[in-house]
This record gives structure tokens, sequence and C-alpha cells, in this order.
């Protein structure tokens, strides 16, 4: 019968901030390169803050928003996030971030709480990762079996898939110690696979 349905869908938003570009990694591939520099590139400041959590207090419509904090590598402003956390604390969000996973072990575990999800850059397997992201394989998987048992949050390792990728090997060598594995093109097309929890 026409018109005895009424579609109401509300979707809930997701909105990508951008912390800074200062990144304490040089990625062969990384498109932000040419911009990173850990001592002059400016992060968001207090005006940007207040600019972007009254833009999404005016667009709200009821669910759960939420917002994912990118870089350069994010953590290395850990104090922005957790201010931009508290003042956009009455809105019902939740929150994630993207990183490269060398200082998950160096910020306060406090401020690790108050993330629902880790989606953290680890190419693999070691020999894979390493090509393109230098020997910090060793570090950053230390640095998840470290916080992972201390968190309720979902971790994500987020693969870069090059020519050379194997995804069947990638995955295999990270499912165990993250709650799912998402793998993503160069030219960003991805998909994610997550273990039965
Ligand atoms: S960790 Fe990310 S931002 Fe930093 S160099 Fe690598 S790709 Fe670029």
């Amino acid at each position: 019968m026409r018109g005895r349905f009424k579609f109401n869908i509300l979707l809930a938003m997701e909105y990508s901030v951008y912390i800074t570009y200062k990144c304490n990694l040089r990625c062969s591939f990384c498109y932000v390169k040419k911009k990173i520099s850990l001592y002059d590139t400016p992060t968001l400041t207090d005006e940007h803050i207040e600019q972007i959590i009254k833009y999404i207090s005016t667009n709200k419509n009821g669910q759960k928003d939420r917002v994912m904090f990118f870089g350069g590598e994010p953590l290395i402003d850990y104090e922005i996030i957790k201010k931009f956390i508290n003042k956009s604390g009455g809105l019902n969000l939740s929150y994630g971030i993207y990183t490269n996973g060398l200082l998950l072990n160096s910020v306060p575990l406090d401020f690790l709480k108050l993330l629902d999800i880790f989606l953290i850059s680890i190419d693999g397997d070691k020999k894979a990762h390493e090509k393109y992201r230098g020997q910090t394989y060793k570090k950053i998987v230390g640095n998840i079996k470290k916080i992972k048992p201390k968190l309720d949050s979902l971790i994500i390792g987020r693969v870069t898939v090059t020519e050379e990728t194997n995804i069947y090997k990638s995955v295999k060598s990270l499912i165990n110690d993250v709650d799912a594995v998402h793998w993503r093109s160069l030219t960003n097309r991805s998909l994610m696979m997550q273990r039965n929890l």
C-alpha cells in the first residue's frame, strides 16, 4: 500500500578532526610528508576546537556521532585531543584515533581510556611493515600488547596495501594482537576483517 510506510532514517555522523601534521615517522608513501615538521607545523588551536564543536552541536540529530582524530601523528599532541574531548563532553559523542602506535605506551592510560576505537597503522608482518615505515614493527606490536589488556576499546590493525602485500600473511600475523584488521590500498579502497570476539 502506497504511503503506509514512513521511512525515518537517522544516520550517525563521523567527523574527522586533524590534530596536527607533526609526525614522529617518515613513511615513504606518506601523503602529508611534505607538510610534516616536528617543530614548525601548527596544530589545532583553541579557536578551531570551539568552531568544530559548535559545528557538531548545530548538526546533532539525536544519534551518537563519532569524532576520529587524525594527523600526522595525533598522539604527539594528545593534550589537544584531551581538551577537545573535555569541551565536547555534553554532546554524546564517541571518539577514536588513527595512530602509528609509537606513543601508545607513553601517553597516560587515563587519556587512552577516553577513546573507543584505535586504528593503528601496522602493515602486516615485520618485513612488509618496515619496508615503508622503518624499524618500528617491534615497538608498535609491543605497545599494542601492553595497552590492549588495559582497555575496553576496539583495537584495529590498519594495513596499507601495496603491490607486494600478501594480505593473507598480513592478517594472520596481526589478528591475535588486535580485534580486527582493516586494510586499504593506496588508492583508498578498503576492507575489514574482524575476529570473533
Ligand atoms: S605515520 Fe602517517 S603521517 Fe606519519 S609519516 Fe607515516 S603515513 Fe605519514
